[in-house]
């Protein structure tokens, strides 16, 4: 029996990297997965693939930070399949710079898809996750949601705020059979910090705040949400799991 079998699942921003390793493996343990991203074209990729290994896939382009849009995916999910079992809040962007320079248009670009994109999901899915009767929500927060690091306050703020969220959540969809948990993931190889893992010194730098001393790989993150989308966490909810080669110990 696969892990995941007959479940429905949404991955946003699975179009790439850590969203990308979530949707194939689900797909492998049986679920239906709605690869959704801004980029249709690689959404669509990523379904394809998943279907050419024999999986269940439909690709969808989705702008998380546009209400009509989510909107509409929903309801494609709902006419097709009447539920939702899996919510996999991962579409996320980065911003590196100076506070004291950093203008409202880049700040509110990084609050939108980060943290009004995981609320927008989280708010306009709740029916369907109702009628799962034992859904999962796992949202993608970030080990830098409490760590102090120069140039990252939108980010590492957007993220605390995921993280705070998620507890909410857990307690006022808890009735209705919604778990919500967080992964906290420390650096992983995927283009949203590739740039920084292409320079050898700042690659070195990072390597030596990661007790395992190695860089996370987005299958590392996606064994996790395996579990806790899976019925296995069925007891799990208002967690937040690290999953950063012992990065946050060391804080
Ligand atoms: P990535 O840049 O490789 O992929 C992100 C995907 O999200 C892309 O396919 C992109 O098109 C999509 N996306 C961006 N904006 C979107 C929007 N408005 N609507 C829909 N889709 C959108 O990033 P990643 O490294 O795979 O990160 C995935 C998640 O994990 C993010 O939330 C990120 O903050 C979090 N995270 C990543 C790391 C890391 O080291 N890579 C560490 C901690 C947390």
């Amino acid at each position: 029996m696969r892990r995941l079998e007959d479940k429905i699942a949404l991955v946003t921003g699975g179009g790439a990297g850590i969203g990308r390793a979530i949707s194939e493996t689900f797909a492998r343990e049986g679920a239906h997965v709605f690869v959704a991203d801004i980029d249709g074209d690689a959404a669509k990729t990523v379904a394809d693939a998943i279907v050419k290994a024999n999986g269940a896939a439909t690709a969808y382009a989705v702008d998380v930070t546009d209400t009509a849009q989510v909107k509409a995916l929903m309801e494609t999910i709902k006419g097709a399949h009447g539920r939702l079992d899996v919510l996999v809040n991962n579409a996320g962007i980065g911003e590196r710079a100076d506070f004291r320079h950093m203008d409202d248009e880049s700040w509110d670009r990084v609050w939108q898809v980060n943290v009004d994109g995981t609320v927008r999901c989280a708010r306009e899915a709740f029916d369907l996750m109702r009628a799962s009767g034992k859904a999962s929500v796992i949202n993608l927060s970030s080990v830098m949601s409490a760590k102090h690091t120069r140039q990252m306050s939108v980010y590492s703020a957007t993220k605390g705020a995921v993280s705070a969220l998620s507890r909410s959540l857990a307690v006022e969809y808890a009735p209705y059979g919604i778990r919500v948990n967080t992964l906290l993931p420390g650096y992983v190889e995927t283009a949203l910090i590739g740039r920084y893992l292409s320079n050898p010194m700042i690659a070195k730098a990072l390597l030596t705040q990661t007790p395992l001393r190695r860089f996370g790989e987005p299958q590392d993150i996606a064994n996790a949400a395996l579990f806790l989308a899976s019925d296995e966490a069925g007891y799990v909810t208002g967690a937040s799991l690290n999953v950063d080669g012992g990065m946050g110990t060391t804080l």
